[in-house]
């Protein structure tokens, strides 16, 4: 049976400048040292700081992320980021269809999945983000809302070279983790939906060094999404090197 890929992701959002982000890599640095072989480290950075961070990685096991695509190659498309930007970078992973972006910055099913296939044309592992509202849990939907978000968001996307996040959206930033065993049958549910059931499939929403360890613990989570608690070097280090 082939093992399933464990991957531990930062998600920076819009915090860091070029300089804060060295800062946090250099001190970072020292707490992976002893970090266990069969995890993936992965920091997801503003696109302002992925130049500085990639040439200062040293050969480390870091991989580099970022936290958007378009899925054209060039063109008059002000502010957005191709996939051969992010390639001549280094950059390995792209965080794709996160909360803030479906809520914020009106990315639809179908914006997802074209940010996807241009994701996996380039070379780059997309996290697909998915998850409910607390008031679409409320309502039952939970269920509901993730199998309609999968259908529609992998159209034609390679399941071979792709991790999946579940992120209840009301568990980010809030402090409110989903109970962990709640989470583990929420991503036995989204791993029935796919046609490779060896996919990594993370939790996110409100990680942090106290809890990583009993989530990580849980047999369907291959890893985790983590917003804040990736910001300071200890917190995030603690969170990769889980027991
Ligand atoms: C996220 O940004 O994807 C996230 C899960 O944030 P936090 O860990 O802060 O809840």
């Amino acid at each position: 049976m082939p093992v399933r890929n464990i991957v531990i992701a930062g998600n920076w959002k819009m915090h860091k400048t070029q300089v804060e982000s060295l800062e946090f890599l250099q001190e970072f640095l020292n707490h992976i040292n002893e970090t266990p072989e069969d995890r993936e480290v992965v920091l997801c950075i503003p696109f302002t700081a992925l130049s500085a961070f990639s040439k200062n990685l040293h050969g480390s096991r870091v991989k580099l992320g970022a936290q958007n695509i378009h899925w054209e190659p060039s063109g008059a498309y002000t502010g957005e980021i191709s996939a051969m930007m992010l390639n001549e970078l280094g950059v390995r992973y792209v965080i794709v269809g996160h909360s803030e972006r479906r809520q914020y910055f009106g990315e639809t099913d179908e914006t997802v999945n074209l940010r996807l296939r241009a994701a996996q044309d380039h070379e780059l592992t997309p996290i697909l983000c998915v998850g409910e509202t607390k008031q679409q849990r409320d309502a039952g939907e939970t269920e509901d809302i993730i199998k309609h978000q999968l259908k529609h968001d992998l159209i034609g996307v390679d399941q071979q070279n792709l991790v999946v996040a579940y992120e209840p959206i009301w568990a980010i930033g809030t402090g409110d983790t989903c109970d962990p065993q709640e989470a583990n049958r929420v991503i036995g549910i989204i791993r029935q939906q796919l046609s490779n059931s060896n996919i990594s499939i993370q939790y996110g929403g409100s990680v942090k060094p106290n809890n990583i360890d009993v989530i990580m613990a849980q047999p369907e989570i291959d890893g985790a999404l983590v917003g804040g608690a990736s910001l300071d070097p200890s917190n995030f280090g603690r969170i990769v090197n889980y027991k």
